[in-house]
């Protein structure tokens, strides 16, 4: 109900209840003034007649008594008016006249009793006051009444017996709480008038800030409050209305800004609050999941921390997860729940699974048999690819036994692809170190990634060096004079010196950085993360470990010297391979130099040809 109408409402109820208690107790008050005003003159000519029935008595003139209860009989509103003679009396004055006999049964009781009573007899037309009053012996009168009366103290001697007409007093009422009744309707009418003159405006300004507020409760902002009232009820909204702004645009921002991190996740809240909140929950959950894989070391880890997701933050119970190579033209299983398949695609047909053909979604309720090799199981089913790089795809099947179930899982979906993305850039770089662990990629006589690591990978471990923003310093090694080692001692010392290096690179160098054999007795390293200054570090530290080291070749020994040119990738360039190339530059300006020495890479190392490409400057 609206404020101004209850505030109404109560008004009038209130003074209603005002109303009628005022009119009851004027009703009530002019009622018992009435009898009260009735009964003072019943007493007053109770007092009168006895006096005067005493004088009578006392002068002897007893026989002229009727003429004078006549007389007073006649007073206004004294309709009827007798005495009555007790018993005791008449026995000893004798019976008096015919009218001062016992009436009724009131007299009777009054004569026994000695008890003033009182009857009221209300008719619509009339109201009438009946009092019968006894008279009492007494003896400090004057006269006494025993000196007349032979009678005990306290005797009732006799009685009078009134009737009263007290209609007027109560049409006199009547008429007060007419006029009493019109004057408050007149004082209502106004009272609710000037209630709602003056209070409306404040009512409504009440109402629309609690509209407002309810709408902000549900986490809608877009309310903008408006009053009729000056001074400080504007100045209010004015400040409302501001806040309110403020918060709209700022939850709707933050809820656009969440949702791109959330990409996947199709949220639908009334209360941007609410939503933002979910998405903070949720980024919040990715971001520890992405802390924690980015830690684990191999792809299987990963996939297993994919399970637990799965299964205890989604709640999915059954789902199988499969890793697909295009390259191989492979499926193999990652994770089954109970070991179960539902799926019957064969391992060397992946092409034939729908979802990673078609690179879709596909699931069971939106057409039946959509996926031939699951619904030969007859259960529900979704089937998710996602794609890692160029050849791996992962496919996740989940299988409900109900519409109702399925679609519910259906809805969790976008949330899991969050996480499936987060996952995709590490799974990718463990799919990529595995890769590397490839004996393909490996030098024979040293141990070391060979030549065509760098060529198949280096553009690979670039472009995430990027996206992670990782660098890598770069250093080209060669042996100074080793064509002398050779020629001196033979091939087989060559061999020595070289897997000699390659033992002291490995012995330099952190698990994630890579030592690649470049050719013959040239080295290249990538140091993970080095600055220029640390490269610096390393650089001279594998040449003093290599200068100091002594090769035992018969009674003899042998030491050589190390040249190394450093560049720093992507301070130096943003292609790698031009950092590579800068880093040979700068080693053959090392060698022109006298050898033995570390030398960084700088851009004057390069003269330009004439059709404007750079190139290595001859020393
Ligand atoms: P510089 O100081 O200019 O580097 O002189 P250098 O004699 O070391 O010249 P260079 O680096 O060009 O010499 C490379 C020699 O390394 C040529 C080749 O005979 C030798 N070599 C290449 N591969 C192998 C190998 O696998 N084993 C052995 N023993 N020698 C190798
Ligand atoms: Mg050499
Ligand atoms: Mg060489």
């Amino acid at each position: 109900m609206k404020m101004n109408l209850k505030f109404t409402l109560v008004l009038i109820v209130m003074l209603t209840a005002l109303l009628i208690a005022t009119l009851l107790n004027v009703a009530l008050n002019f009622r018992s003034h009435a009898l009260q005003s009735a009964t003072d003159k019943a007493e007053m000519t109770a007092t009168i007649v006895r006096e005067a029935l005493t004088a009578h008595m006392v002068n002897g003139t007893m026989d002229h008594r009727h003429g004078f209860l006549d007389a007073i009989a006649k007073t206004k509103n004294v309709e009827k008016l007798w005495i009555v003679r007790a018993p005791v009396v008449s026995k000893q004055f004798g019976e008096g006249l015919v009218s001062e006999i016992i009436r009724d049964e009131i007299d009777q009781q009054v004569i026994e009793s000695g008890q003033t009573m009182k009857q009221i007899q209300e008719s619509s037309q009339q109201v009438r006051l009946r009092i019968t009053i006894p008279y009492v012996a007494t003896v400090d009168g004057k006269p006494n009444c025993l000196s007349c009366h032979q009678v005990p103290k306290d005797t009732v001697l006799g009685a009078i017996s009134m009737e009263f007409d007290i209609s007027d007093t109560r049409n006199t009422g009547t008429l007060t709480i007419l006029k009493i009744l019109g004057i408050n309707i007149i004082f209502l009418l106004i009272a609710v008038w000037l209630t709602n003159h003056y209070l409306k405006p404040f009512m409504e300004h009440f109402n629309n800030l609690k509209e407002g507020i309810d709408r902000a409760y549900l986490g809608d902002f877009s309310f903008r409050f408006r009053t009729s009232l000056k001074g400080e009820g504007a100045e209010v909204t004015e400040h409302l209305n501001h806040l309110f702004k403020k918060m709209d645009e700022t939850f709707g921002q933050i809820k656009t800004n969440l949702s791109t991190f959330l990409t996947q996740t199709r949220l639908n809240y009334d209360d941007p609050l609410q939503e933002a909140q979910i998405i903070i929950k949720e980024l919040s959950d990715i971001y520890k999941f992405k802390k924690t894989i980015e830690l684990d070391v191999g792809k299987a880890e990963i996939y297993d921390r994919i399970v637990y997701i799965l299964t205890e933050k989604f709640g999915i119970k059954n789902f199988a997860i499969y890793e697909i190579r295009k390259s191989r033209s492979q499926r193999h299983k990652v994770y089954i729940t109970d070991d179960k398949s539902y799926c019957t695609l064969p391992s060397d047909e992946p092409s034939e699974c729908r979802a990673y053909r078609t690179d879709t979604d596909v699931i069971s309720t939106d057409f039946p048999n959509l996926c031939e090799f699951c619904s030969r199981m007859q259960v529900e089913y979704i089937c998710i690819p996602f794609t890692i790089n160029d050849d791996v795809t992962l496919t996740l099947t989940v299988y409900a036994q109900s519409k109702q179930e399925i679609e519910e899982i259906h809805r969790k979906i976008s949330s899991v692809k969050n996480y499936l993305e987060t996952a995709k850039p590490v799974i990718e770089s463990r799919i990529l170190m595995d890769q590397l662990r490839d004996s393909s990629l490996r030098d024979g006589l040293t141990g070391l990634y060979n030549r065509r690591f760098l060529e198949e990978f280096i553009d690979k471990l670039m472009h995430q060096a990027m996206r992670e923003n990782v660098r890598y310093s770069i250093l080209m090694i060669d042996i100074d004079y080793f064509k002398l080692v050779n020629d001196t001692y033979g091939h087989d010392v060559g061999d020595i010196v070289i897997k000699g290096l390659a033992a002291i690179l490995q012995s330099h160098i952190r698990a994630s950085d890579l030592a690649i054999r470049y050719g013959g007795e040239e080295f290249t390293i990538l140091l993970h993360n080095a600055t220029p200054q640390g490269a610096m570090e390393v650089a001279a530290k594998i040449q003093h470990s290599f200068n100091s080291t002594k090769f035992h070749v018969g009674v003899e020994v042998l030491q050589k010297t190390l040249s190394i040119g450093v560049a720093c990738f992507p301070t130096d360039e943003v292609s790698i391979w031009k950092v590579i190339k800068y880093a040979d530059t700068a080693l053959y300006e090392a060698k022109h130099t006298g050898r033995n020495k570390v030398v960084r890479f700088t851009p004057e190392m390069f003269s330009y040809d004439e059709n404007g490409a750079d190139k290595q400057k001859k020393a």
